[in-house]
C-alpha cells in the first residue's frame, strides 16, 4: 500500500510537469482526486489493509493528498503566469512602428472663399443675412426695378416654378426683404445660391453662388463704395503675390436697380497688369457689378430717397475662388472629386 501511494505521487508529479494548459490541469486534477480518481480508488482499497495498520495508512494517503493538492496549485499558478506573459507579449505595442496616416478632410475651396468673404465683411461691420431661394416675381424682379419687359425676366434666363414663383436669379432679392423689415442704417451681405437657365461650360453653371452687399444710410457716396470694394478685394487676395496692392477699376454699366451703375475690375494679379492669357491681354479681370441704390428701389421699401442713399454690389463666389486658387474650370467645383478638393 505504502508503495502504491509513493508511485501515485510520482506519477502525479510527472503528469503535472507535462501539463501545458489550465484546461489539461483540470483534467489531471479529476483523474487524481475526483470521485473516480486514483487516490479515491486507493482509499477504497483500505478495506484490505490490516485493522492495526489502517490509521497509519490513512495518515499516509492523507499526507499524499495534501502534497498532490499543493503540486496542483503550484502548477496552476505557473500556468496562469505563462498564459498572462504570452498574452502580454502578443499585445505588445511597438512604439518604433511608423504611425498610420489618418486622412484629413478639407474644406471645399468654395466654402473657404465664402468663409473668407464673410470674415472680411464682418470685420468691416457688415451683418450676414440669408433669404429664400424660391422668390416671388415681385422680390426677384419688380421690387428691383426689373419691369415686365426687361430681358432678365425672359424664360430663357430664369427658372420658373409657377406663374408667380422663380428660382432666384440673383441674391439681390434679399436686399428687399431686409429693407422691408427695418429702418436705415442697413449694412448687410447676403451670400447664397442663385439659379440660371445656363448651359454648363468651363465658366458657366446653372447653379452658382453669389454675395450681395448693401449699405443704406445718410450721406453714402460712390466713393464709399469704391473704398469698401477695394479694401475688401485687397484683403481677399492678400495671400497672392501682389494681391494686397492690387488696383480696382470701375466701368460705367447699366443695372435696373442701381443708378449710377458700374462693373468693377481688379488689376490682373497674374501678370501685374502687363497683359496675359487670364486677363486676355487687358491687364484687368472683371469681378462683378455695383452701383448706388436706385431711388425707385428705396421708394419700393418706403425709405425716403431724399434722406437716404446707399450702395449695392454683387459678385460670384466661384469667380473669386477661381482667381484666388488659380482654377480654370468652374465644373471642378461640383464634381466632388477628392483629388481636386485636397489641393486647397
Ligand atoms: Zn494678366
Amino acid at each position: 500500500m505504502q508503495e502504491q501511494i509513493q508511485q501515485l505521487e510520482e506519477r502525479a508529479s510527472q503528469r503535472l510537469h507535462e501539463v501545458a494548459s489550465l484546461a489539461d490541469l483540470e483534467e489531471v486534477r479529476r483523474a487524481l482526486l475526483g470521485k473516480k480518481g486514483e487516490l479515491t480508488a486507493l482509499l477504497r482499497g483500505m478495506g484490505g489493509v490490516a485493522a492495526g495498520e489502517r490509521p497509519r495508512m490513512g495518515q499516509l494517503v492523507n499526507d499524499a493528498k495534501l502534497r498532490i493538492e499543493a503540486m496542483l496549485e503550484a502548477r496552476g499558478a505557473e500556468l496562469t503566469r505563462i498564459a498572462r506573459d504570452a498574452a502580454l507579449a502578443a499585445e505588445i505595442i511597438d512604439v518604433t512602428l511608423p504611425a498610420r496616416a489618418v486622412p484629413f478632410g478639407r474644406r471645399h475651396p468654395l466654402t473657404q472663399t465664402s468663409d473668407d468673404i464673410v470674415r472680411i465683411f464682418s470685420g468691416l461691420g457688415y451683418e450676414v443675412v440669408e433669404g429664400p431661394e424660391v422668390e416671388t416675381l415681385y422680390y426677384n424682379f419688380d421690387a428691383l426695378n426689373i419691369g415686365p419687359d426687361h430681358p432678365a425676366r425672359d424664360e430663357k434666363d430664369s427658372l420658373f416654378i409657377s406663374d408667380n414663383l422663380v428660382m432666384r436669379t440673383e441674391t439681390s432679392a434679399v436686399q428687399i426683404h431686409v429693407m422691408e423689415s427695418r429702418q436705415p442704417p442697413v449694412k448687410i451681405i447676403a451670400p447664397g445660391r442663385v439659379y440660371r437657365r445656363d448651359a454648363v461650360d468651363r465658366t458657366h453653371s446653372a447653379i452658382f453662388h453669389q454675395v450681395e452687399g448693401l449699405l443704406v444710410d445718410q450721406g453714402v457716396t460712390f466713393g464709399d463704395l469704391k473704398g469698401t470694394l477695394t479694401a475688401f478685394l485687397q484683403q481677399l487676395f492678400e495671400a497672392i503675390p501682389g494681391g494686397s496692392s492690387l488696383r480696382t477699376r470701375f466701368r460705367p454699366h447699366y443695372f435696373p436697380f442701381t443708378e449710377p451703375s458700374a462693373e468693377f475690375d481688379i488689376s490682373c494679379i497674374f501678370c501685374g497688369g502687363t497683359g496675359c492669357s487670364t486677363c486676355k491681354g487687358t491687364g484687368w479681370i472683371e469681378l462683378g457689378g455695383c452701383g448706388m441704390v436706385h431711388p425707385g428701389v428705396l421708394e419700393n421699401v418706403r425709405y425716403d430717397s431724399e434722406t437716404y442713399t446707399g450702395f449695392a454690389f454683387g459678385f460670384g463666389i466661384e469667380r473669386m475662388a477661381m482667381i484666388k486658387f488659380g482654377i480654370d474650370n468652374i465644373r471642378l467645383f461640383y464634381d466632388n472629386d477628392i483629388r481636386f478638393s485636397q489641393q486647397f
